[in-house]
């Protein structure tokens, strides 16, 4: 397709650089084979290209958002670390993840009955549809529903509801800044079953730190149990993101059972052991979370 005049992403044959962090001076730079599709919508600048044997791109307001080439690793995580620590998720909630991906990685559990999609902005959805359907085409599982509208909403007027909730959301700016507050995690609360779990995308500890540190000044207050993990994502500049784990009782550090992973067949990125190392975070982050929560992921000081 033709990119518009004075258009600021990506253009075919061109290097792009990912927005930098890091004051500016820390970028990612990717090479783009076809842009396939650019455009603007109600909420942000939604772009797809394609990228040698990084496979397809989707791209919102220029940060990458899932890569053919790595997006298992954040699903996978994402996904299979709360509904292996519940025993028994049957009604699940995807905040954001317009893309899919996590939905896919949801209903690979067949305790799981309902999953409820609340994406702001359909146009993500249909680009996922027509550029990435190894993700999208979860949409056409009947145990999925979509919901399209301000997650911070749909959540607000969710009582006791979900199992699991999963804040699969983009950088805290624009649509998915609330996303990112503490009204929205009372809300969270609020909106899950006894023994319920959430886990949001936080970030990556390199370059959100006062972000995380927010976070974790109230997360412990308001769940019974706040841990932070990782998983390595190279297309995501600093190459790994962060997720918090919030539970009303579960713990996600007790071995995952076997046979329930077995069931979830052949995985790219996710095993039983990796499930457990992600929680043990450098000394550098634990200084930085809370003692009641940097003991639990290995502070030993
Ligand atoms: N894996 C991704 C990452 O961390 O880069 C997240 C991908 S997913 C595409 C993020 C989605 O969250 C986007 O489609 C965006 O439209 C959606 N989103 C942002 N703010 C939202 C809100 N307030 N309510 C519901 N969805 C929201």
């Amino acid at each position: 397709m033709d990119t518009p005049p004075n258009w600021p992403g990506p253009q075919a044959g061109e290097i792009f650089l990912e927005p930098p962090e890091l004051e500016g001076y820390l970028g990612l730079w990717l090479k783009v084979d076809r842009v396939l599709r650019q455009e603007k919508t109600k909420y942000q600048e939604l772009t797809v290209i394609e990228a040698g044997p990084l496979g397809r791109l989707l791209l919102l307001d220029g940060s990458i958002q899932v890569s053919q080439f790595d997006e298992p690793a954040y699903h996978e995580m994402l996904v299979h670390v709360p509904l292996l620590t519940h025993p028994q998720p049957k009604e699940v909630l995807i905040v954001g993840g317009g893309d899919g991906g996590s939905l896919r990685e949801v209903l690979k559990h067949p305790s799981v009955e309902k999953a409820v999609v609340c994406e702001i902005d359909g146009q993500v959805i249909e680009a996922s549809r027509e550029f990435l359907p190894g993700l999208a085409s979860s949409f056409d599982d009947p145990r999925a529903e979509v919901h399209l509208g301000d997650g911070v909403k749909y959540v607000a007027a969710s009582k006791g509801e979900f199992d699991v909730i999963l804040v699969d959301s983009s950088d805290p700016e624009g649509p998915a800044q609330a996303l990112f507050s503490l009204g929205f995690y009372e809300d969270l609360r609020q909106a899950l079953r006894p023994g319920g779990i959430v886990v949001s995308q936080s970030e990556s500890f390199y370059l959100y730190s006062p972000l995380i540190e927010k976070l974790f000044g109230f997360l412990p207050d308001i769940f019974d149990l706040a841990l932070y993990y990782m998983a390595m994502v190279p297309t995501y500049l600093s190459g790994v993101i962060g997720f918090s784990f919030c539970s009303l009782g579960p713990d996600p550090l007790k071995p995952p059972d076997p046979g329930r992973v077995a069931a979830l067949g052949q995985l790219d990125y996710y095993t039983p052991a990796l499930h457990q190392a992600a929680f043990q975070l450098p000394a550098r982050w634990l200084r930085r979370l809370p003692k009641s929560v940097a003991l639990r992921q290995g502070l030993t000081e």
